[in-house]
């Protein structure tokens, strides 16, 4: 986890705390739910084990598999990030490409698994993803010495990550490890907002319509949607939603204040953060913290037209110093 003072400085507030998940073995948040359901299936003696995903929970899980030598058929719509693709295919998964949406590839993962009879994992379906993802809570509790911060700043897709931290801090409440539990800011984009639009209006969760680039939250049907509504309103939370525009910037601001790369579902958490603060929604003075819940080594098509082109150059020094002027680089 990195204290990042220049965003604090830049928001005004008195702590940004960057919590980086994208450093976990496959590179993102995932890992901690798979690590666990791979435990629980072999409790269960299954023999192969089936997810659907966006491509990081399909990830994750394969590489979980790969390293106590499980089966895994891992189900994803084929217009995941190539990236995704592949390291699904490195840990030898047995990979299907839906040609369709999230939502049918989750109902055809659903389907399958019961006709064959395979361990399910998917998200919204086994309760354990929720016990795996809030041992994120437990750990920010852990590093940070058993004082929380006020508020944490989550992306949601399914909300099953939103409800997973909200139930780690309410465990450690419990416990008497903490004394009060973070608020928590449920992050949506524009064209999937389901539960933030639940939350802002009278807790019922409606199908949304749009899409967004950021694949993590690309779910117009969320599968753990209430318990999300739940928390937040529970730890006096709210919602924010972020347009995709807002989320390219953001990956890009994130990076170049704290050196964390993060995927475009994650860099949402963030975005959340940067339009809080412009609304006014946290106060001078507050520490926050922000899941960043996989890494931009996943997706490097989305930062697109941001990037300005690399210098291309002969292997000539007079050259080089002639363009590194036009660009104002000097000695
Ligand atoms: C899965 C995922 C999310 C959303 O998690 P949910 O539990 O579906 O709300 C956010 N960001 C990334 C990078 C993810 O992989």
């Amino acid at each position: 986890m990195a204290n990042c003072e220049s965003l604090a400085r830049q928001l005004g507030l008195k702590a940004v705390l960057i919590k980086d998940e994208g450093r976990n073995p496959t590179g993102s948040l995932k890992d901690r739910p798979s690590a666990l359901l791979v435990i629980k299936a072999r409790e269960a003696g299954a023999r192969i084990i089936t997810t659907a995903s966006s491509g990081n929970a399909g990830g994750a899980l394969a590489g979980v598999c790969a390293s106590v030598g499980m089966k895994s058929v891992i189900f994803v719509p084929s217009s995941i990030p190539r990236a995704k693709l592949t390291q699904l295919q490195v840990y030898g998964s047995v990979v299907v490409a839906v040609e369709g949406s999230y939502d049918q590839t989750v109902e055809l993962c659903m389907k399958a698994g019961r006709h064959f009879g395979w361990y399910q994992r998917s998200t919204g379906y086994n309760p354990y993803t929720r016990e795996g993802k809030k041992t994120a809570a437990l750990e920010i509790a852990e590093q940070l010495n058993w004082r929380p911060p006020d508020k944490v700043f989550v992306p949601m897709g399914d909300g099953n990550i939103a409800s997973g931290i909200w139930k780690g801090f309410r465990d450690l409440m419990a416990l008497g490890f903490i004394e009060r539990s973070p608020r928590l800011i449920g992050v949506q984009a524009e064209g999937t907002s389901s539960i933030v639009d639940a939350v802002n209006g009278d807790g019922v969760v409606r199908e949304s319509s749009g899409s967004t680039i950021a694949g993590g939250i690309n779910v117009t049907r969320a599968n753990d949607p209430t318990m999300a509504v739940r928390a937040i309103r529970e730890s006096s939370g709210f919602g924010v939603k972020v347009s995709d525009e807002e989320i390219r910037t953001a990956i890009l601001g994130l990076a170049r204040s704290s050196g964390v790369f993060a995927e475009p579902a994650a860099a949402a958490a963030f975005a959340g953060l940067v339009k809080s603060c412009e609304a006014g929604l946290v106060k001078d003075g507050e520490t926050v913290l922000v899941l960043i819940t996989g890494t931009g080594l996943k997706d490097i098509e989305a930062p697109g037209k941001r990037l300005s082109e690399p210098l291309r150059v002969a292997p000539d020094l007079n050259e080089l110093e002639r363009r590194l002027g036009d660009e104002g680089i000097r000695r």
